[in-house]
């Protein structure tokens, strides 16, 4: 059975209180499926309230939004990765779009990223994807290529335990999305470049972003490539969320 992810980027929304609320709503109607996660990457301060709301749900992981490479240390403003797993945390995104356009995150960064969440087995959640200019060059393979290209120097055994969230940069936050079928060729793409490297394709574990939305959230679960989404805006709605992470497969 494909196994899915769902999972929640909250950006910089909900603080503790707006979490304790949202999990409050959500958590009354959630049941755990067979064949499915949900994730939450809720804001540093939020952790701890998402991760004791959430105990006792086995199939929720609660992961954060950043991490900085060094452990610990004088990095005014940075969050270590062993902090985030003391708090709770199992997983971080690492080069979200966000991340690299707006505060200019380089893949050398997002590798060094990379490299210390798998040295102190938190799951890195890397997310890629082209610009819009670069799609309409030819040139979103070749983008996420070169951004897969921080994985190079890990073995078959690392980089099984890394989650590829792919998210072309034009439909985050736009109400854009990909089609199935563009997401799909996509995806099937980074599926090649893990299988290259000795990771079996059931293994390699490729998440869709990007405007995702009760309304389509359907069609791209149901298509064989899509091992789960990564979702915002419609993440913030405890109703909404529901509704995605409740999604019936084709
Ligand atoms: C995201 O932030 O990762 C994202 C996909 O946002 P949205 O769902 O709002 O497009």
């Amino acid at each position: 059975m494909k196994q899915l992810i769902f999972a929640a980027n909250w950006k910089m929304h909900l603080g503790p209180d707006g979490a304790r609320a949202f999990l409050t709503a959500f958590l009354e109607g959630h049941r755990r499926l067979p064949d499915r996660e949900v994730w939450f990457f809720p804001s540093a301060v939020a952790l701890e309230a998402v991760v004791s709301l959430t105990r006792g749900h086995p199939d929720i992981r609660v992961g954060v939004q950043n991490v900085y490479w060094e452990p610990k240390g004088a990095f005014t403003g940075e969050l270590g990765i062993p902090m985030a797993r003391e708090g709770g945390a199992e997983a971080s995104l690492v080069g979200h779009s966000e991340r690299r356009h707006i505060f200019g995150e380089t893949d050398a960064e997002t590798g060094n990223k990379v490299r210390a969440l798998l040295e102190h087995e938190l799951i890195p959640m890397l997310c890629v994807g082209e610009k819009i200019d670069e799609r309409e060059a030819g040139e979103t393979l070749a983008v996420v290529e070169r951004q897969l290209g921080v994985l190079q120097q890990h073995d078959a055994a690392a980089l099984a335990k890394v989650v590829i969230a792919y998210e072309p940069v034009w439909a985050i936050g736009t109400g854009k999305t990909a089609t199935p079928s563009d997401a799909s060729q996509v995806h099937a793409f980074i599926r090649g470049w893990f299988a290259d490297r000795g990771v079996a394709p059931q293994d390699a574990r490729i998440l869709y972003g990007g405007s995702v939305k009760p309304a389509n959230i359907q069609a791209l679960v149901s298509d064989a490539e899509i091992d789960g989404v990564l979702v915002g805006g419609a993440s913030l709605d405890p109703g909404a969320w529901s509704e995605i992470v409740g999604t019936k497969l084709d």
